[in-house]
């Protein structure tokens, strides 16, 4: 069948259709404009901007795809993890259509999502596999065996902050425009990695080699910026410095939890692996280790329905139980299963 994909947990609306692994059509809204003046997500905006372009961006997705609602088979909707109000939006409207439409819904995990994300471009997932979760909630090193029936087996997350949000804090600290990562990203092309020594948070002999931990880079990122206060900041230096230090660290540990666990598959996912830093430098090591490095388009990088879709497609394919009508969002959940009905079925 053809799987609807709804996302709704943040600031992008986006509605995706997928049939067999194969991504028919998709569409994005962002409200992150609405946001930037606030330098953060509101959540009430966000919410009220998903009721808004919920439908339409459905509608664009099926205009690209060349379908019609008639042709969804199922509808698959990010229930967590996110923002309360702005989850509830999105279920809001998957349920209205599952209902109307007399097609199965399941509830999915957004992680997840962003994991399958990489499906949509190279086909499916080695079982096993080496996850490097890196988004602006979210920083982990997952080991993945089927995605739509295993549970995914957690090696490392981040002690403290994500290393987008690491990049989103620090970039209003140098002035740079919101969303941050995109903008240190863009500003780092004009700098010299080796200008400021950052720290590399976790990497010392007896620390946990698969842990993450960014608000001491975040700390000494603003301290240099201190540093300069009645001079000029070198703003291309200190982002190209903390971008290499972050892509560093990523990428260090992912290689070798491969490494460790035989794993010869690294798949890099969430707004994070669109830095180009991340990208190249992955590339770089996993060459050298020999390990196949996956990384999905840069627009299925960041927060879409097509993810969602292609999370409810697998489940679709294995067989798994639908989310009952009374299931509801959890803001908070957890990364094990990818399907998430947390409501017991009625
Ligand atoms: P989560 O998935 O953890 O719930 P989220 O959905 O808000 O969080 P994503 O949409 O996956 O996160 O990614 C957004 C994050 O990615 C933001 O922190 C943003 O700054 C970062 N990001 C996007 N593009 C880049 C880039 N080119 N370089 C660095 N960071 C980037
Ligand atoms: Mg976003
Ligand atoms: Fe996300």
């Amino acid at each position: 069948p053809v799987v609807l994909g709804i996302e709704s947990s943040c600031d992008e609306t986006g509605a995706g259709l997928v049939r067999n692994g194969h991504l028919l059509g998709h569409a994005v809204a962002s409200s992150m404009d609405e946001h930037a003046r606030f330098g953060g997500v509101v959540p009430e905006i966000a919410a009220r901007a998903h009721v808004h372009a919920l439908g339409p961006v459905v509608r664009r997705a099926l205009d690209e795809a060349g379908l019609r609602l008639g042709d969804i088979g199922a509808v698959a909707v990010t229930t967590g993890p996110g923002l309360s109000g702005a989850l509830q939006v999105g279920l809001a409207g998957a349920k209205g259509l599952a209902y109307a439409l007399g097609v199965p819904l399941y509830g999915v995990h957004h992680l997840a999502g962003h994991v399958a994300a990489d499906t949509l471009e190279h086909g499916p997932l080695p079982d096993p596999c080496v996850v490097l979760i890196v988004s602006g909630g979210h920083t982990s090193l997952l080991l993945v065996r089927d995605l739509a029936r295993d549970p995914v087996a957690h090696l490392g997350d981040t002690l403290d902050d994500a290393a987008g949000e690491c990049f989103d804090k620090v970039a209003r600290v140098f002035g740079l425009p919101y969303p941050g990562g995109p903008a240190v990203d863009r500003a780092a092309r004009a700098g010299s990695p080796d200008a400021v020594a950052f720290p590399r948070p976790l990497t010392g002999p007896g620390d946990d080699p698969y842990a993450f931990s960014f608000s001491g880079l975040k700390t000494a990122a603003a301290r240099w910026a201190e540093g300069h206060r009645g001079r000029e900041l070198p703003v291309a230096d200190g982002a190209a410095a903390l971008q290499e230090a972050v892509a560093d660290v990523l990428t260090r540990k992912a290689v070798a939890a491969c490494t460790a666990h035989g794993v010869t598959t690294l798949v890099v996912v969430g707004g994070v692996a669109a830095n180009s830093r991340v990208r190249a430098l992955a590339e770089e090591r996993c060459r050298a280790a020999g390990i196949t490095l996956r990384v999905p388009p840069l627009g299925l990088c960041t927060d879409n329905g097509a993810m969602i879709a292609a999370v409810g497609d697998l489940l679709v394919r294995a067989g798994a139980p639908p989310a009952p009508l009374d299931v509801s969002v959890d803001p908070s959940a957890p990364l094990e299963y990818a399907a998430l009905h947390p409501v017991a079925t009625a």
